[in-house]
């Protein structure tokens, strides 16, 4: 793993082929500040050579494949990705030291089976038809779906390989070709896969995959490139705002899966074992940087100081440590630069006169980690809803609680924010659920849970936490489009 493997050198992968950039950047451990790769970083010219052997692809062998070799193929990715478990698992730990207990259980295992919910998805679809009564008697309509085209693919650095392939899988399940762009934070996993894809039988040109950064960089050539059909991108709200208007010369679609700050309600009748267990999830796995993390906790006033002192526990024992212990829980920040984004949210807490609950400083882990991006979780109270901790998406092991009294002010509470990703609502009263559930302006509700997937269910958010759905049939419609075809019978 990240301490103990070897520096590796990363290159694009155009048209089957790996290339060279004109030049690298370092991709630096978060655990222990150590160089883990040396990465081409694709110019314009690179990015161009990779969206024309996608398009030749989508012209030739690829192009002409049918649903069921595609499903074929896709079934045989998965079978792979199992076979190199390892590798992929020790790529993803060494970029972003998350422990392996949480790699092993979340990433690496969602890796193939979003290969295999897109092949059963493509397997189950028909065609749409239907017949219409017309003046002079019935006409026959039916929509065949086309793939759109040449798909850019730009993805974050918090759950590379499971991000990555959420959206990869589909768009070639669908019969597009694609270039991929991961973060210049997680080259590794991606690199990988492109060699995955190649061993599987993956035509030369249908996966490409280009490192870099956003702006002036692989990124920036790629969502203003004329060539590429469509954009799906996961990460930053500002990011998304940024790449909309980089599309909007050529009109094209984008799907959008951007940040979030996402509530818990806790009511007064929940389970509050089991509430606190999930919010110990919700806030803490993977430190905080998962989209779907619970940052905003709204608590029903009569068990307030029970739920606040019970996850404030929770807090005191997470164990950081080397990713390859299993007994870590608690991985580093993704960086120091994100580390130092985090903690000016500690400062400006301070300021803001929150009551700090838990944690708060950045721990003390000896010499072999001294060099890592560690900090220890924060919670806190005592701040109303106008406070930027609770406006905010820090991405970092945070979370504010606040009381609320009665259903309608905690719905009103959840509801003010400009985000709209996800929410979970903790109650044993079951038409309460469904009524708070669907009462709160998100993408996702949970009830009593969090995080918990089904991968044909739709997946997005509303407001700055983006725009459309993927997952099942939501992400054929994006990566296809249809031709409707109508025949006077
Ligand atoms: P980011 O927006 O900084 O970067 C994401 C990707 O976009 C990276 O590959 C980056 O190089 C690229 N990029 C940056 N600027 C670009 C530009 N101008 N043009 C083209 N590409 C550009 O996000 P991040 O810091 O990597 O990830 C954290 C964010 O992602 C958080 O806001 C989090 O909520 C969000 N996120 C959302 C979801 C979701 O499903 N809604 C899932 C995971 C993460």
């Amino acid at each position: 793993m990240s301490l103990n493997r070897d520096v590796q050198e990363l290159r694009a992968f155009v048209g089957g082929e790996f290339a060279d950039g004109p030049r690298t950047f370092d991709k630096i451990s978060p655990v222990d500040g150590s160089l883990v790769a040396k990465v081409h970083e694709a110019d314009q010219e690179l990015v161009d050579r990779a969206v024309r052997s996608a398009r030749a692809a989508l012209d030739g062998a690829w192009g002409r494949t049918t649903a069921t070799e595609r499903v074929t193929l896709l079934r045989r990715i998965a079978d792979r990705i199992e076979e190199r478990f390892d590798d992929l698992l020790a790529a993803e730990i060494a970029d972003t030291g998350k422990p392996v207990a949480l790699a092993t259980n979340l990433d690496v295992r969602r890796a193939s089976a979003n290969f295999r919910a897109a092949a059963d998805i493509i397997a189950g679809t028909g065609l749409d038809s239907f017949l219409t009564d017309t003046p002079t008697g019935q006409a026959l309509n039916y929509a065949i779906r086309k793939p759109l085209g040449v798909v850019g693919v730009i993805v974050p650095w918090n759950l590379p390989l499971l991000l990555l392939t959420w959206k990869v899988a589909p768009a070639l399940a669908s019969g597009n070709a694609v270039v991929v762009k991961p973060s210049e934070e997680t080259p590794s996993s991606a690199t990988l896969l492109a060699e995955i894809l190649a061993e599987a039988g993956m035509p030369a040109g249908a996966f490409n995959v280009v490192h870099g950064f956003g702006p002036d960089s692989a990124g920036e050539f790629l969502t203003t490139h004329p060539g590429v059909d469509g954009i799906t991108f996961t990460g930053e709200s500002a990011t998304g705002s940024v790449i909309m208007r980089a599309v909007a010369p050529h009109v094209r679609p984008v799907s959008f899966e951007l940040g979030g700050k996402n509530a818990a309600i806790v009511f007064d009748d929940a389970e509050v074992d089991r509430a606190i267990d999930g919010l110990e999830r919700s806030v803490f796995t993977n430190s905080g940087q998962i989209c779907l993390c619970t940052e905003r906790v709204y608590v029903q006033r009569g068990i307030f100081d029970e739920v606040a002192a019970g996850l404030a526990a929770r807090a005191k024992g997470l164990r950081f440590g080397r990713p390859d212990d299993p007994a870590t829980t608690t991985g580093p920040l993704i960086s120091h630069t994100h580390r130092e984004k985090v903690r000016s949210y500690y400062t400006i807490a301070e300021q803001e006169g929150a009551q700090l609950l838990a944690g708060g400083g950045i721990p003390e882990l000896g010499p072999e980690l001294a060099g890592g991006a560690w900090l220890e979780p924060a919670l806190w109270s005592g701040v109303d809803n106008s406070a930027r901790i609770v406006r905010e998406e820090i991405f970092g092991p945070v979370a504010a609680l606040l009381p609320f009294d009665t259903e309608d002010e905690a719905i009103r509470l959840a509801n003010d924010t400009e985000y709209g990703l996800a929410s979970s609502v903790w109650t044993t009263n079951l038409e309460r659920g469904h009524r708070v559930a669907a009462a709160l302006r998100v993408g996702m509700s949970w009830v009593n849970t969090w995080y918990l997937r089904d991968l044909r269910s739709p997946f997005g958010g509303a407001g700055l936490s983006g725009i459309g759905r993927e997952g099942g049939v939501h992400s054929l419609h994006f990566y296809s489009e249809p031709t409707n075809i109508c025949v006077q019978l």
